[in-house]
């Protein structure tokens, strides 16, 4: 079976070009990156550009990548985002060194806010939360002075241990930057470095009342921790001077390099943890793994694999532009993957029995399958046949076209891997539905080979009905059926309402595990299918991972040109 390639070197981009560039001038060492989530959401796949590229760079130059906690919102963090955000890094297959928080630092951000005040260069600002935005002006007019900018800094060095001592209550002051108010990039307007939040933190307890901002704990941690090139999203640009600032004016142990790079948006789809937790919390989606989800989770349930998604990350590139990419693009890293690897097996999942006539009643016997069409590393496994089989509906149709070609009254298929049947009648039920479908077979076609050189052009799959396992299996689509869903304010009219089809009398070949498999299956003629983390061997529950082809490319295109 094909076994993971040997090491790789990821394609150059301009961030690898810079950092390669940075080594042969000397500057570093040892190149050190980090991937820094917020604990606040499961990661999607944005996030998993963001680790193959911070992961990918660190293993590429021989460096290491810390996972960072980003913790510096007590309310909306939790244990259960931290484990899963663990699980999710592990599971692409990256290895951090370090996994640090950034409320580990609080005390040393403490301390380096207070030299901040120390230099003259913070004070506490007691303006209420109106006030404040008010006077920070706008984009077109300048902010103006806080009445409490000029606090000596023994006042200032007061009222912060005030603060830090829990003597006042949230919003009655904040510690700023005191930078410029009429700059024209509004971040460098005296922005807020602590506010007093009365919250339990998941890992510092009740220990503060104080918090810092993301600004300023983000330049800080990475500062603690040696990071030499700290790679984040482009709306963080306009955040690097203030970035600089603080590291300029702080004595850290280092300066590292703030880069931006475009965001990964995905049509059809969602990459913000606050709509994806919206999308849970109103039971939208049945959690933040439903197989629905962009979600890492989401997709490993959904049987994605991690070097797909790894694959998905080095094709479309880093860059400095913002750009939304097709979903077929990740698919069909998917497909190619799976193509490779998965097993193959049939299934049926709109059954329509076949009975055949001429094969005994008391007979069954076992046919070879081939477990991959084009890898015999894969081996071959024995299928049951049995005079009474399932096929699919769709491969059965009554007043067929000439170039239909499976089965109709008087035409002949191949059962793969079994015998050539022809079809002789069809039962219906009182309504007008197909009760069963009555053929012969030809006992010399063993095998599906022609006994005498006549060509039969279509081969169907089928399961014998008295070995079959009966499951559900549940189809996925796009959850919006817009393709930009992120720009609406209200998402809900966009929602796909197909975007979960269950059918319950799938029928399988016995030999497919109904229990979680690493691996998808191929089921063939249908896409890739995978066992649910929730099925059972009493109710198997199969997802489809993704059809053998992409259909949206054709409805896309026949909706560009109508
Ligand atoms: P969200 O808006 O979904 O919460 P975020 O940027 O606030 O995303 P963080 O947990 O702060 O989420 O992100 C951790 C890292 O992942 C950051 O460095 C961030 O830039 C990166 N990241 C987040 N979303 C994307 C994306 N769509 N494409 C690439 N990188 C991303
Ligand atoms: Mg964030």
């Amino acid at each position: 079976m094909t076994t993971e390639s040997e090491e790789k070197i990821s394609p150059p981009n301009f961030i690898r070009d810079i950092i390669s560039n940075d080594i042969s001038e000397n500057k570093h060492d040892n190149i050190i990156t980090r991937f820094p989530p917020e604990p606040n959401g499961y990661l999607h796949v944005g996030h998993a550009k963001s680790i193959c590229l911070n992961f990918g760079i660190a293993e590429d130059f021989k460096g290491v990548c810390n996972l960072r906690f980003d913790d510096t919102n007590p309310e909306k963090e939790e244990q259960e985002y931290i484990d899963s955000i663990r699980q999710d890094v592990e599971w692409l297959g990256f290895h951090w060194e370090t996994n640090p928080s950034a409320s580990d630092y609080f005390d040393q951000l403490y301390s380096y806010a207070t030299q901040l005040i120390k230099k003259g260069l913070a004070y506490v600002d007691s303006q209420n939360a109106d006030d404040m935005r008010s006077n920070r002006g706008s984009l077109t007019e300048a902010g103006k002075n806080s009445p409490f900018r000029d606090r000596s800094i023994e006042e200032n060095l007061q009222l912060f241990v005030d603060m830090k001592n829990d003597k006042y209550s949230d919003g009655e002051h904040a510690l700023r930057a005191k930078i410029d108010m009429s700059s024209p990039n509004i971040n460098m307007r005296d922005p807020v470095i602590y506010r007093i939040r009365h919250a339990t933190h998941h890992n510092t307890g009740n220990k503060w009342c104080i918090y810092p901002m993301y600004d300023f704990t983000h330049c800080l941690s990475d500062a603690i921790e040696g990071i030499t090139h700290s790679l984040c999203t482009l709306e963080f640009e306009d955040h690097r001077p203030l970035y600089d600032w603080f590291l300029d004016k702080l004595e850290t142990p280092c300066h590292p390099q703030q880069i931006e790079f475009a965001r990964l948006q995905l049509k059809y789809t969602l990459t913000s943890k606050r709509k994806l937790n919206q999308l849970v919390q109103e039971n939208i989606v049945d959690a933040w793994d439903d197989p629905r989800m962009p979600t890492i989770s989401g997709m490993r349930r959904r049987g994605y694999t991690a070097q797909s998604i790894r694959a998905f990350s080095e094709i479309i590139g880093v860059t400095k532009k913002d750009s939304t990419i097709e979903m077929g693009v990740l698919e069909n890293c998917l497909r190619e993957d799976l193509n490779k690897r998965a097993i193959r097996r049939m299934a049926v999942i709109n059954p329509v029995k076949v009975i055949i006539e001429n094969y005994p009643e008391d007979q069954e016997e076992m046919v070879t399958g081939k477990n991959h069409p084009q890898d015999p590393q894969f081996g071959t496994r024995e299928i049951p046949f049995s005079r009474e089989i399932y096929v699919e509906q769709d491969d059965f149709m009554e007043d067929a076209p000439r170039k239909f070609f499976r089965l109709s009254p008087g035409r002949e298929v191949r059962l793969r891997f079994a015998y050539y049947v022809t079809c002789k009648e069809v039962i219906k039920n009182d309504d007008g539905s197909i009760r069963e479908i009555i053929c012969t077979y030809d006992p010399e076609s063993k095998g599906g080979k022609s006994p005498d050189g006549r060509k039969v052009k279509g081969t169907i799959h089928w399961v014998s009905a008295k070995h079959a396992t009966t499951a559900s299996v549940r189809i996925y689509d796009r959850l919006f059926n817009i393709s930009n869903p992120a720009k609406l304010d209200d998402f809900h009219n966009a929602l796909n309402p197909d975007s979960l089809i269950t059918l319950d009398n799938a029928k399988l070949e016995p030999s497919i595990e109904t229990v979680r498999q690493p691996l998808a299956y191929q089921f063939e003629r249908l896409g890739y299918f995978i066992a649910d983390t929730h099925s059972t061997n009493e109710t198997p529950i199969f997802n489809r991972t993704m059809s053998l082809r992409d259909s949206w490319a054709k409805i896309e295109k026949e909706q560009n040109n109508s």
